[in-house]
């Protein structure tokens, strides 16, 4: 995302709150409250990388709230990551661990790097770095992270490790990071939990949008962490997976991907647009296929105006975080195409979170089993609250997921109390 795609994402963050408050008639005093970030922390480190030259990089790292309690949010590693991106994605996360129902505020932090051309070694040379320079910024009490775009299981672990080996202990004292490995103190499924919550999402949604998941035609754009998973766990349920994207280009099949092989693939450091499957097909085109549902699991701000009209599918199942502009937001209602909102949909990575920071908390270990079915049951719970909430006042699934979130936040700043 550009420096003012990230100022375009924090102006609009903002302008939901206010439509948001002044709809549910929140005090003003609490919307300022809500509207800045606590902390916005600028982070600059030099490591000495493998090479044996050292180089600067950018960071951020942002609560955003903490009234309900720790702020919660993963890292992101981009070139392109901007401080006003990780505010916009830190406030996100506020009203998505408010809807979910877990005791965290939002924060989000961002590493203006390209992860896809550094190599391993100095991969965790640059999260050490960052951990290093951040640490005061970062625990249970204060701030989690977690694996977003960009990172993964192995830096957290790292990250980890930076704070046991600081605390000179093997382990450290609560929960400093989640989505672990499970031998550093993980909890199983984490890593699939966001792709998982998704597909269970889109189960519920389904059902209540008469689309038959088995046989029903489904594109993902981004085939990482969220989109491979998701992917996966509909290509089990009988749908047909017609085109997948990555940062490099996009394939399509109108009978359906080889979703398995592709997983492998990739697995294995290949691209998208190079497995021989299917045809290629320009990412541009992805959007306008022919199919019931459209997974956006890749970036912000990818269904826009520009590409809506277009769009001809029943549902919008938001993996990514914030891929769709408000104005593309309004054609699509108006088109009667029903799209669950980031904060619902992709929730169910920071619910496996929660389980993970309690988990740590209390020297418990969970099994698979435990985490799969409370995990279900949430994201059930939480679809048909919203779903509920959205019939009963005909408005959106976004309007309601916001109003529903924003409001427990106002509700918890005047149960602490405003200080005198
Ligand atoms: P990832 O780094 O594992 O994968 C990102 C994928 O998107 C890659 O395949 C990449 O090539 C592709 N991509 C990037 N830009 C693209 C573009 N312009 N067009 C097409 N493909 C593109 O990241 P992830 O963890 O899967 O996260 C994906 C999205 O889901 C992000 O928006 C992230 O904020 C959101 N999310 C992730 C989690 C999580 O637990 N990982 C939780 C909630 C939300």
């Amino acid at each position: 995302m550009k420096n003012e795609d990230g100022q375009v994402a924090l102006k609009n963050a903002v302008k939901n709150l206010h439509q948001v408050s002044g709809r549910c008639g929140i005090r003003e005093d609490l919307v300022l409250r809500m509207m800045q970030s606590m902390e916005r922390i600028e982070l600059s480190f030099t490591p000495l990388l493998s090479s044996g030259e050292s180089r600067c990089f950018k960071a951020y790292i942002v609560h955003h709230n903490r009234d309900l309690g720790p702020s919660k949010g993963g890292i992101r590693i981009s070139p392109t990551v901007s401080l006003d991106e990780v505010s916009a994605l830190a406030m996100e996360m506020t009203w998505k661990t408010a809807l979910i129902g877990v005791p965290f505020g939002g924060g989000k932090s961002g590493i203006g790097a390209d992860a896809s051309t550094l190599t391993p070694k100095d991969k965790e040379i640059l999260i050490r770095g960052f951990t290093r320079a951040g640490m005061r910024h970062i625990g249970p009490e204060l701030y989690v992270p977690a694996p977003d775009m960009g990172s993964n299981e192995v830096d957290m672990g790292h990250i980890r490790d930076c704070f046991s080996y600081s605390q000179g202990a093997s382990i450290t004292r609560g929960c400093y990071v989640t989505g672990k490995p499970v031998l550093l103190g993980g909890i199983p499924g984490r890593r699939e939990a966001t792709g998982k919550g998704v597909a269970m999402t889109i189960r519920r949604a389904a059902e209540r949008i008469s689309i038959d998941i088995c046989g029903s035609r489904v594109a993902v754009q981004g085939f990482g962490n969220v989109g491979s998973v998701v992917a996966r766990e509909l290509h089990e349920a009988g749908a047909r997976i017609v085109a997948v994207s990555d940062v490099h280009g996009a394939r399509f099949d109108k009978g359906g991907l080889n979703i398995p092989d592709l997983i492998d693939h990739v697995q294995h450091g290949g691209k998208i647009p190079e497995v021989e499957m299917g045809e290629q097909l320009n990412p541009d085109e992805l959007f306008a296929l022919d199919c019931d549902i459209i997974v956006p699991a890749a970036t912000g701000n990818q269904i826009t105006e520009h590409n809506a009209h277009r769009i001809k599918a029943k549902m919008i199942a938001e993996g990514a975080n914030g891929p769709t502009s408000p104005e593309a937001d309004l054609m699509l209602n108006e088109r009667d195409i029903f799209v669950i909102p980031d904060i619902l949909c992709n929730a169910g990575g920071v619910f496996v979170s929660y389980l993970e920071y309690t988990q740590e908390t209390q020297r418990e270990q969970m099994t698979m089993d435990m985490v799969e079915e409370r995990l279900q049951q949430r994201m059930n719970k939480k679809f048909d609250e919203v779903y509920r909430y959205s019939r009963e006042k005909d408005i959106t699934m976004r309007d309601a997921a916001l109003e529903i979130s924003i409001c427990r936040v106002a509700d918890a700043i005047v149960a602490r109390g405003l200080l005198p």
